[in-house]
């Protein structure tokens, strides 16, 4: 017997929407309705995959909850899951220095992952896994609201502009989905095995940095 196709997890539908997650106290949230806090109430003990029975800590997200750019990464690494925060150690560093590029500070930007728990030995998040996961992002995004989306390697990337492309091909330039302008790019731990990928992204932040100049906020 065939078996049907799996629709893959994305931001959006076919139809350029975004599904919505029951959020108690909340009857189809609109952007910036719920807070990061009711989304994290509702994440709880999470044990919706496996991941969760193998996890140290739970890695929801950090920053700015009124960020004008979201940075969202793969999954926690080893540090990230010792600490509960995402984008710590080496890779959080190399993200902090690259922020200048941009303009931006740390305290300026939201960090999530499409994963919120490690996966075993750093392995790749598997389908069901990222489809457990992806519904608690979306309502991360919904609940910023963030005018970018920095998509930080293949997973994001794909996640957010529903494609099988890789970042590789799609990063140098922005994308438009709905509200939001993306911009893939490759993951700031990458660069630490790839360094001829890091001048291609210290450019992909500088053209982030004349995107926000080019775009400044409406009072
Ligand atoms: S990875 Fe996501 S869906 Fe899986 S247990 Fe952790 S929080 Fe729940």
């Amino acid at each position: 017997m065939a078996r049907a196709k799996r629709e893959r997890p994305s931001l959006m539908d076919a139809e350029g929407t975004m599904a919505v997650m029951q959020i108690p106290g909340h009857d189809h949230q609109k952007p910036r309705e719920v807070t990061l806090e009711e989304i994290r109430a509702v994440l709880g003990d999470c044990q919706l995959c496996p991941l969760g029975q193998t996890r140290t800590n739970l890695v929801f997200g950090v920053g700015n909850p009124h960020a004008r750019v979201m940075f969202i990464g793969e999954g926690p690494g080893r540090n990230e899951d010792l600490q509960g925060e995402p984008f710590v150690g080496a890779a959080g560093q190399k993200l902090n220095s690259l922020l200048g590029l941009a303009g931006l500070r740390r305290e300026d930007i939201y960090i999530a992952n499409v994963i919120k728990c490690r996966p075993p030995s750093n392995r790749n998040p598997q389908p069901d896994e990222i489809t457990a996961c992806s519904p608690f992002l979306r309502e991360q995004i919904r609940s910023i609201w963030p005018d970018v989306i920095v998509c930080l390697g293949n997973f994001a990337t794909q996640f957010v502009l529903r494609t099988e492309m890789g970042v590789t091909k799609l990063r140098g330039q922005l994308y438009q989905t709905g509200h939001f302008t993306v911009m893939p790019t490759f993951h700031p731990a990458a660069t630490i095995y790839h360094s001829d990928w890091l001048p291609l992204l210290e450019n992909d932040m500088r053209m982030l940095g004349q995107w926000l100049a080019d775009h400044p906020v409406q009072e």
